[in-house]
This record gives C-alpha cells, structure tokens and sequence, in this order.
C-alpha cells in the first residue's frame, strides 16, 4: 500500500476538505469526478459542480478525472438491489456503483485506497453506519474507504492502521448540521460552493414521477431520453403515446433538437403557441388531442384561425384546432 489515494471530488464543501485534510498529511491525490444527466449543476460554467470540482483541483493542484457514469448506471437507477429514497434515487446501489468506478481506476492511476467527502448521518439513504458498511463490502473495498471528515466514528480503515494516515488528524463530524465543516473551511481557507440547482434529479419528486413513468412504459436505457425528462410539459396520453409540450422559446428549440425517428412534431400555425413532440403512433383523434393542448398554452388573436402542422419523416399535415383541451382531461394525463 502507498500514499496515494483517489478521491471523489463532487467539488462540494465536504469532498473538498476531505481532499483538503488528506493533503495536509502528505497523501497523494487523484480526484476523480462522475458526470452524469441526473447531476443537476455540472454546468459548462463555472457554477456548476462538475467546473468546482475542476476549480478544487486546480486550487489544490491534483490530477483530476471527469468521468461519464455510462449507460450501466441508467439499468441501476432502474432495478435498484437496494431500493430508492424519497425520489427515485438509488443511493446506495449508486454509492457501490460509484465506489466500483473508483475501484476499477485504482491500479490505473498507481492509488490504493480511496477518500470521500461523506458525513456519518447526513444523508438518510446512504451515509447511515450499515448502508456504509453494505456499500463498501459490496464494492469489494472493506477497510480501504477512508472518510476523513467522519473517520474518528468510524472503525479504524487500513490506510490507518499501517500508519500511511495519522487518524488523530481526522475529524469526527457527524449529522446534517454544516457548521462544523464551515467552520474548518475558514481555517483552510476553502471556499464553499453550493449547488443552487440543488445536486441530485433523482431526488425531484417531479423529475422521479417522469423517470418511473419512462421506466414504466420502455424497456430500452437511452441517456438522451434522461434529458429529454428535463424539458417542458410531460403528457401521458396512453400507454403507447407520450406528448411533450414547450415552455418557453427554449423548450421549444431543444424538443425540436430531441426529435428522433418515428417522432412527430407538432407547432402552432396561425398563432402564437408552444410546439409539441409526439413519441409514439397517433390516430387522427391523437393529433386533434395534440392540436387541443398547443391551443390550450397558446394566444389566438380575435382575427387568426388556429391550426397545428405536424410532421413525422417524409409525412406532414395540417389541421385545423377548434378548441382547447379542459383542463380537468389535461390534468388526468400530465406526468
Ligand atoms: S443523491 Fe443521487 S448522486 Fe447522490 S447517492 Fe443518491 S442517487 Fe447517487
């Protein structure tokens, strides 16, 4: 065992004085960052997570890799072995997911153990003491998964006992409370980054509600399907058709960039409204349910005849839409 380690550097507070204090006694760091399209502030900018975690390593000087958490975690988020917390977020199956990730890359990078940020008792599904145990037996990585912020409340780890890591230099913070870690961040003179979009999607009850209802009707992971999930309005109109319609002239323009094969798309002709992408076969009653809703967030002008044009491949229409949908039907199929 050497003294270099890898660590999971989101480029929050905790991950950051975790990386911080290891440093500190002479431990060689790579970060290692996951991406991922349920990561709500890996912006491009320099606000999001992904640009801290890079801002931190440039900071601290370490090698720091951004890795793509693949299609193999979408099937994970589907069948977690160990179920979800309050949204769809399988935090323990992806904390072992991650934690395999980071084991893979050990040899790679010459690391023998690995470093988190983690906080015995601050998150409810994953940082309690069993999950933590499960998590890291299941990641094949007992004893070499040191927590320097929780590590005086935690058994010893073997980084400790072979005298690579002082443990008395180690923290033991516990709980959801930040004022320690604020705390010791001024004494480090560490900035604190906070994600205002607020971290995880899999945690949105609105964001879980479209992923359990995407799950529930296609058997296929489709990482552009997950962003996809982000924009606009998500309708249900039958087990086979799904409508999203536009928000704003943004949604409109990424439902337009999201069309795929076998989509139809749907816009306002003759007045002012949303767009509308169709994944899945229409009936004529299909389309004029579809024209009723871009009516339904539209503003027709006393003199103009609202009309929808749809189009799917090489096959286009026009029709002609008489009134909008009620609100109560609209209600029933909004996801
Ligand atoms: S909150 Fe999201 S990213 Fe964090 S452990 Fe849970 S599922 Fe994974």
């Amino acid at each position: 065992m050497n003294k270099k380690a890898i660590a999971l550097l989101s480029g929050g507070l905790d991950s950051t004085l975790a990386v911080k204090l290891m440093l500190e006694q002479g431990i060689e760091v790579v970060a290692l960052n996951f991406k991922s399209p349920f990561c709500n502030c890996d912006g491009k900018d320099r606000e999001g997570c992904k640009s801290h975690a890079i801002k931190v390593a440039e900071d601290f000087q370490v090698d720091i890799k951004v890795v793509h958490k693949g299609l193999e975690y979408l099937e994970v988020v589907r069948h977690p072995k160990y179920g979800y917390g309050s949204g769809m977020n399988p935090c323990v199956d992806c904390r072992i997911f991650s934690f395999q990730m980071a084991k893979d890359l050990l040899p790679k990078v010459g690391a023998s153990f690995i470093i988190t940020g983690e906080v015995l008792g601050q998150r409810p599904m994953s940082q309690r003491r069993d999950p933590m145990f499960t998590i890291e037996k299941e990641a094949g990585l007992e004893g070499l998964i040191v927590r320097p912020l929780s590590a005086k409340l935690l058994p010893i780890t073997i980084p400790e006992k072979m005298g690579i890591i002082d443990r008395e230099k180690m923290l033991g913070i516990s709980g959801r409370s930040r004022k320690e870690q604020i705390k010791i961040a001024k004494e480090f003179e560490v900035e604190d980054y906070p994600c205002s979009s607020g971290g995880c999607l899999l945690t949105d009850q609105n964001f879980g509600r479209r992923l359990k209802d995407y799950f529930g009707h296609s058997e296929r992971n489709v990482w552009s399907e997950m962003k996809l999930l982000q924009i606009g309005r998500h309708f249900r109109v039958s087990s086979d058709l799904k409508v999203i319609v536009g928000r704003d002239e943004d949604d409109n323009k990424k439902l337009l960039a999201f069309k795929g094969n076998g989509d139809t798309f749907f816009e306002a002709a003759g007045f002012s409204g949303p767009v509308a992408l169709a994944k899945g076969e229409l009936t004529e009653e299909d389309r004029e349910l579809i024209g009723s809703i871009i009516l339904r967030y539209g503003k027709v002008k006393d003199d103009e005849m609202p009309s929808v044009e749809y189009q799917n491949g090489s096959s286009s229409g026009n029709l002609t839409v008489t009134a909008p949908i009620e609100e109560s039907v609209l209600d029933s199929m909004r996801i």
